[in-house]
């Protein structure tokens, strides 16, 4: 099980030290700018600065060592104390999101699905897989399925739950192939997310073969 609300301390130590790839990094951008909690990590992490992020390769520390490691400065940065970006709350789009589309959610060119399903390319990573906006109808399933390589589904608009919990705006959900879930949009509003996706998923509902459109977009 490889589910969190919030990016954990390795990719947000790999984004901090701009190592992240084009794909998740711009999630991870997108998160910030609606998450104080992963803003002040992020911030705590650049003001530890180059030295000891070189010293500490995200690959060496262990779960929940960034605690220790923040724990060896002696007294807090400045920067943790200034007042963060300040995000204009009237757009739906995150700040970074409206900034690489060059437009809010309005100006998004959905592509219907079927099945209240709708998404819209966003682009296509150097690494693989794929990286699109996704709209569920209000109160409408995504086909059952499970994941070859990591799915990172973040919140903008509305909220879903799966198996493993309840996702909101500024929420971020890994999956992995240890998970098979059918995500289903809260009733209310349309649910909109942005989604990364390293490898295809794997349709294991009762009506999965039929559904192969999902697949790839
Ligand atoms: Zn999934």
């Amino acid at each position: 099980m490889m589910t969190t609300h919030i990016p954990n301390d390795e990719v947000l130590l790999d984004y901090a030290a701009g190592t992240l790839a084009e794909a998740p990094s711009l999630m991870v951008a997108s998160h910030l700018a609606l998450c104080p909690e992963s803003r002040s990590r992020v911030h705590a992490m650049e003001a530890v600065g180059g030295t000891m992020l070189e010293e500490v390769t995200p690959s060496e520390l262990a779960p929940g060592s960034l605690d220790a490691l923040l724990g060896r400065l002696d007294e807090p940065e400045p920067a943790m104390s200034q007042p963060v970006k300040t995000t204009v709350t009237s757009p739906v789009l995150p700040q970074p999101l409206r900034d690489y589309l060059g437009c809010d959610l309005d100006g998004i060119q959905w592509k219907r699905r079927g099945m209240g399903v709708s998404t819209a390319e966003l682009l296509t990573p150097a690494e693989g897989g794929q990286s699109f906006l996704l709209k569920v109808d209000a109160g409408r399933a995504m086909p059952q399925h499970t994941h070859e390589g990591e799915e990172w589904v973040m919140v903008l608009k509305g909220a879903f739950d799966d198996e493993t919990g309840h996702y909101a705006r500024g929420d971020i959900a890994v999956s992995d192939s240890t998970v098979d879930h059918q995500p289903v949009a809260a009733m209310g509003e349309d649910c909109v997310c942005l989604v990364y996706t390293e490898g295809p998923v794997k349709l294991t509902g009762r009506f999965g073969r039929f559904m192969n459109p999902f697949v790839k977009i």
